[in-house]
């Protein structure tokens, strides 16, 4: 069972209450991207197991009538098994929800993923003229070149600063350089993207910077935000009339999500025991 101390960061376990935590959220004008836990099977059959419950999700999202997307890992969906399990299973996943209007995210894993899932990522888009969107990373030097390249493909990508610790012969490894990049990354993109752009970060620096680029150029854009992080925020941009998608995982191999929350930043544990302890 899912101890109260973990559920600020995870909407449960089951897919019942992650559509409740979707529903709540709506009502308060924020909108969610899903997320099944796990990751790196080496085994077909979780990875199968898995993607059926990712279109159950989606077909739940489309009854409900939910404000909601969902968002899968490469990892999760057969890359580590190598040959097509993966292209196989996520086209299975985005057919069935573009058959719904139900939007798919493709969450970027380590370096060594990076091709592959942009090229999958790229065939579907094309495929379906849009309803899937990526990640990408500004520490990884690679991506000014990848975004050019995604300019005119007609999905959404979402920029994060990159959660993995890369190599520093392919990655910039200061934050000060990891955020000059992210800005760089988004200035490209607001001036070329027709819109499609998701801002994936809580800092306040990138979100403003995001702001006044819309002012200048006029691009459509989402921000993004795990739940559990900034949420108060969350409400205040919406507030200010801009969208909001909040990124909720949840299912029962929630530990290693809640350790990494807490491990990047000791407050986490902190406000998760405040509310707990209810003050
Ligand atoms: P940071 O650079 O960590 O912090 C900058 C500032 O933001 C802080 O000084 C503080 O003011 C504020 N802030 C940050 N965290 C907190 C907090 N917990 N509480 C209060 N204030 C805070 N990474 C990937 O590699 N692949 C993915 O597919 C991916 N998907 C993501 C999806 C979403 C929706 C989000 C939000 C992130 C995703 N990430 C992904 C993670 C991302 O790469 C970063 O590791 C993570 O978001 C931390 O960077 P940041 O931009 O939020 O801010």
């Amino acid at each position: 069972m899912l101890p109260p101390i973990a559920s600020r960061f995870v909407a449960g376990e089951s897919p019942e209450s992650a559509i409740d935590h979707a529903r709540e959220l709506n009502q308060r004008n924020v909108s969610v991207i899903l997320n099944l836990l796990g990751e790196h099977y080496d085994e077909r059959e979780p990875a199968e197991a898995d993607a059926a419950a990712y279109r159950d999700l989606v077909d739940r999202i489309d009854e409900a009538g939910l404000s909601a997307c969902i968002s899968i890992k490469p990892s999760q969906l057969g890359l580590d098994l190598g040959g097509d399990a993966f292209r196989e299973l996520v086209t299975d996943i985005v057919d069935h929800a573009a058959a719904r209007d139900v939007f798919v995210w493709i969450d970027m894993e380590d370096h060594t993923t990076t091709d592959v899932t942009l090229d999958v990522y790229e065939d579907l888009a094309r495929k379906h003229d849009g309803g899937v969107g990526v990640c990408v990373q500004a520490n990884l030097e690679r991506t000014r070149e990848d975004i050019e390249r995604l300019a005119d493909v007609p999905g959404k990508v979402r920029f994060v600063k990159g959660a993995y610790d890369e190599p520093k012969s392919i990655a910039h490894k200061e934050k000060s350089r990891v955020d000059e990049a992210y800005r760089d990354l988004l200035a490209y993109a607001f001036e070329h993207f027709e819109g499609g752009i998701a801002v994936g970060s809580h800092d306040p620096a990138m979100i403003d910077y995001a702001t006044d680029l819309h002012d200048e150029y006029g691009t459509d854009f989402e921000i993004q935000m795990l739940m559990g992080v900034r949420e108060d925020a969350q409400y205040d941009l919406v507030d200010r009339g801009y969208e909001v998608w909040q990124y909720a995982p949840y299912g029962d191999k929630w530990f290693s999500y809640f350790y990494r929350r807490v491990r990047e930043r000791k407050e986490n544990l902190l406000f998760a025991l405040r509310a707990v302890l209810g003050r």
